[in-house]
């Protein structure tokens, strides 16, 4: 199969009002291309130098989002065009994004991260930090950062049971997520969960936007 096929038979197949992510990590900028001439516009990846790079050499109408860990001093390379950041965990990491933003005239969308995994390894705020940020005074100022939703991982598992659990368990989060705080920066409308392995059962669970990889792209 090729990448066109693939892309074509997973955009298909998904309802529409959920976004895809073409998870482009590791992959050479011929392969992008052959995804944007499929029609793909939204690309996603995992390290901001990768990322700056491809932007540099691909057509300027595609939107970058970063779905890796961000490093708070690796924020600046990004700020300049970067369209949607998906893991943001720690009140320190969306003050450098605001400041950034603010030093390139723009707002920056960010998804919080929320831990939903039974990993320890992966990256997230619960709920209580989570309900922290939202409604701190500090959030309410950033006037350069819009939070338009959430971003989780489910446990890398084959128990479909727990993984079900864990996304029903960030869509409830999302459910409450405006009742939390009325902001001007706070506008969820945006659920990132399924990547090729659970997409399906993501959006079942209520998934707006799924980070699909290795079934466009082939392994990594
Ligand atoms: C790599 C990655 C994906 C895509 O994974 P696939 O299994 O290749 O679809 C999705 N989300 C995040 C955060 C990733 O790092």
């Amino acid at each position: 199969m090729s990448i066109k096929n693939n892309l074509l038979e997973i955009k298909s197949s998904l309802p529409e009002h959920v976004t895809l992510v073409a998870v482009s990590k590791t992959k050479p900028v011929p392969d992008l291309m052959e995804a944007y001439e499929a029609g793909q516009r939204i690309f996603g990846e995992n390290k901001i130098q990768e990322m700056a790079d491809k932007y540099e050499q691909l057509p300027k109408d595609i939107e970058w989002h970063m779905i890796g860990h961000v490093q708070t001093n690796k924020v600046k390379y990004m700020a300049p065009f970067v369209s949607l950041v998906h893991g943001v965990d720690s009140m320190k990491l969306l003050a450098e994004i605001n400041k950034q933003a603010a030093k390139n005239n723009r707002v920056i969308d960010c998804l919080l991260q929320v831990h939903i995994a039974e990993e320890e390894t992966k990256f997230g705020m619960d709920q209580k930090e989570l309900t922290a940020v939202i409604t701190s005074d500090d959030f309410q100022q950033m006037k350069n950062i819009r939070v338009t939703g959430l971003m989780g991982m489910a446990t890398f598992t084959e128990d479909e049971t727990q993984i079900k659990k864990e996304f029903d368990h960030l869509k409830s989060i999302f459910d409450n997520l405006d009742q939390q705080r009325e902001a001007a920066n706070l506008k969820p409308k945006t659920l990132s969960m399924g990547m090729s392995g659970d997409y399906k059962l993501a959006i079942a669970c209520g998934s707006t936007m799924v980070r699909i990889g290795s079934s466009i792209f082939g392994h990594r």
